[in-house]
């Protein structure tokens, strides 16, 4: 659903120093945050504010974990939903459910509003139907499109809504209906690459701070035989050798204690305490 920055207190804001291994994106989005602080600034200046943002990359590196750090570094509050929210809705309820999110986010700019999957919501639209397509799809189908409509109405509507970031995330780019991608809609795409080793290093480096890690272990040797391990993988990682460290009456990860959780993260399937075969 609709996540409220400022209804929950307690939970910490991301900040930039949460992300690690793609500086470039960040970097670029540096420029998101500063418009956020003083939105009267860039107005006063003469500056076109950004209209909307698509990160675009594979699951799992940080296009959520950014958004969020956008909104957490400028303070502002962060309105999210889910493409696959607003499909298979009953008529009306998706271009509802956006009226309503753009609503809530302008009543309290600045604000950063993120729609992730946006795929699922802003497919190209369909050419020409058969006959026999049957009834429920071409409803669904229409149903999807009324909503797009919406979207693309709010994202038209952004001049008078100062100081609202969009923000949306896709793994699937080729799919994305073309006119979203129009001159002021998503007028800046922002790559969100896998990480490398650097990246990868990095990356441990931000989870290893927030568990229980020993300085003994040499993170280095991860990161570098760790090849297509995302920062939702690494991340996963440092919460399971923090458990395997628990189970094992460690007080704090040892390198022992990592070598486990890869090899529990890598086999998976022997895991499940059924033995095969
Ligand atoms: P999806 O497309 O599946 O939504 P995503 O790119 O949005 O993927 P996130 O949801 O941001 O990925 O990542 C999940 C979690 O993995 C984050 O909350 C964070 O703990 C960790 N993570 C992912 N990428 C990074 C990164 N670049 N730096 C630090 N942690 C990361």
């Amino acid at each position: 659903g609709i996540e409220f920055g400022q209804s929950k207190p307690q939970a910490r804001r991301v900040k930039f120093s949460d992300v690690a291994g793609i500086d470039e994106a960040v970097e670029e989005l540096q420029e998101l945050v500063r418009y956020l602080k003083n939105p009267e600034l860039f107005d006063k200046m003469g500056i076109k504010p950004p209209h909307g943002v698509l990160l675009e990359g594979p699951p799992g590196c940080g296009k959520t974990l950014v958004a969020k750090a956008i909104a957490g570094e400028a303070g502002v509050p962060f309105y999210q939903m889910a493409g696959s929210e607003f499909v298979e809705v009953l008529v009306g309820v998706g271009s509802a459910r956006i009226r309503d999110l753009f609503k809530r986010a302008k009543v309290n700019k600045p604000s950063v509003v993120f729609i992730d999957e946006i795929d699922a919501l802003a497919t190209r639209r369909q050419g020409i139907f058969s006959e026999s397509t049957n009834y429920l799809y071409n409803a669904a189908t229409q149903e999807r499109e009324t909503t797009l409509n919406q979207l693309l109405i709010e994202l038209d509507g952004f001049d008078t809504g100062k100081g609202v970031i969009f923000l949306g995330a896709t793994n699937r780019m080729d799919l994305l209906d073309p006119a979203l991608l129009r001159p002021g809609r998503f007028d800046r795409k922002i790559r969100i690459r896998p990480p490398g080793a650097k990246g990868r290093l990095d990356i441990l480096k931000v989870h290893a701070r927030k568990v229980r890690m020993s300085p003994s272990v040499d993170l280095s040797t991860y990161a570098q035989n760790l090849p297509g391990w995302t920062g939702a993988k690494l991340a996963q990682l440092t919460q399971e050798a923090a458990l395997v460290a628990v189970r094992n009456g460690h007080e704090s990860i040892l390198q022992s204690d990592m070598d486990d959780a890869v090899d529990r993260l890598t086999v998976g399937p022997k895991r499940v305490g059924i033995e095969l075969g």
